[in-house]
């Protein structure tokens, strides 16, 4: 095991030895506790990337340590031929609170979306003549799969990989002349975001969502609500789908569903119960300690009103946003909960984030021109107030603004 390297010898060996895949900022991370991250030169950040909307607890929350040391002195793993205790105790709770009849457990959100791909072609194939065509939304994001990429909308992945998994088809989000225009004999079904996430937060209407039901009910084809980056209380209620009133066939979670640890879900109702022997699996789908994680971080989301939390923070977030915008030049302040972005005047999404990050605030930007904050679902106003702050000294100093 390597001891206490300093930060200049980590980084090195980092860029010497992990794949490249992303540039990274010149930090390593060592420590994490409630809304903060340390680095290994023991600077704190503020965190409102929050894991990616994936750590809905904050950091090393005693749920996740209790629930692993305890299932991990118990059963760290049985085999997938067997069903365990967790998995079904899981299984119980978030049927129960979803709504939905079934649930398949995986690691990942692409992997959850796979599943749902799969089902949605297995009901083509027994239902629908065959029919395997999956309608999804432009700029939409479904993971990084093949299927799961040429799932998603994004422009600048459509030659990534050639040839890409065929039976897709994106039409612009929020349009539903263009959805249902798109329908055909060959559908199966229709996956989308309610809100879109990587896409830079850009919600779906009530409205739009509503006329995919009545579409979906009445081609007889699936309708997939990627709740992914939406569920688990992110947008203040514990589903987008009870927040849009709109119920779809399938959802997918991920992110915040672990706390941090890799765990997805794909939920369904009875009617689609249709895998058959060997259709569907995974050497980790339903492993003992992701079970007994889920379950205590899903318990705990309950437990401590976080979708009250969210809510509340949300809407405070977002008013002392428009509050900033007053002297500094943001727009399209938007989203709902504690998923929130806002547009700058021009591309400088990155060097802002830069700066922020020297300034000990984490912050995202989904697009060149956006940033966007979800932080974990326990964050307090203190804590909202701590990263306005930053980010209004930020900004200021950026736009050249006086304080
Ligand atoms: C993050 C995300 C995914 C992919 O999840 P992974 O765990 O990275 O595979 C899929 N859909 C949405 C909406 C996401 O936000």
């Amino acid at each position: 095991m390597m001891q206490d390297l300093t930060t200049t010898e980590y980084l090195k060996t980092a860029h010497q030895k992990v794949l490249f895949t992303s540039t990274r900022p010149g930090a390593v991370m060592e420590r994490g506790q409630g809304m903060y991250l340390w680095d290994t030169d023991g600077k704190q950040y503020l965190d409102f990337i929050g894991g990616w909307a994936v750590t809905c607890l904050g950091h090393s929350p005693a749920a996740i340590k209790e629930a692993l040391c305890s299932q991990a002195a118990t059963l760290v793993n049985a085999s997938p031929a067997f069903y365990n205790k967790p998995m079904v105790e899981f299984a119980k709770l978030l049927t129960d609170l979803s709504g939905f009849d079934r649930v398949f457990f995986a690691s990942t959100g692409a992997e959850a979306n796979e599943s749902a791909i799969k089902l949605s072609r297995k009901y083509g194939s027994l239902q629908l003549d065959g029919a395997y065509e999956i309608i999804t939304t432009v700029n939409g994001f479904h993971g990084r799969t093949l299927a799961t990429m040429s799932a998603t909308g994004k422009k600048n992945w459509k030659d990534l990989f050639a040839p890409k998994v065929s039976g897709f088809v994106h039409v612009p989000y929020n349009d539903i002349e263009a959805m249902a225009e798109a329908v055909s004999p060959k559908t199966c079904a229709i996956m989308l975001e309610p809100v879109q996430g990587e896409g830079g937060v850009h919600a779906a209407t009530s409205d739009y969502l509503k006329a995919l039901r009545k579409l979906c009910d009445e081609k007889g084809i699936l309708l997939i609500f990627d709740e992914i980056q939406t569920g688990l209380g992110r947008l203040g209620s514990m589903f987008a789908y009870q927040h849009f009133g709109v119920k779809p066939d399938v959802m997918t979670l991920g992110k915040g569903i672990g706390g941090g640890f890799p765990l997805s879900a794909m939920l369904t109702l009875e009617r689609f119960n249709i895998f058959e022997q060997g259709d569907q699996g995974g050497t980790y789908s339903s492993q003992p300690l992701a079970m007994a994680v889920g379950h205590a971080v899903v318990g705990e989301i309950v437990r401590q009103g976080l979708c009250e939390n969210a809510k509340t923070q949300g809407d405070y977030l977002l008013k002392k946003l428009h509050e900033l915008a007053m002297d500094l030049p943001i727009s399209n302040i938007r989203g709902m909960g504690l998923l929130i972005a806002f547009d700058l005047p021009g591309a400088h999404g990155s060097e802002l984030v830069a700066q922020c990050l020297e300034a000990g605030l984490l912050i995202n930007s989904p697009q060149p021109v956006t940033l966007r904050l979800m932080p974990a679902l326990i964050v307090r106003q203190e804590e909202c107030d701590a990263m306005l702050a930053i980010l209004a000294r930020v900004l200021k100093a950026y736009y050249h603004k006086a304080a």
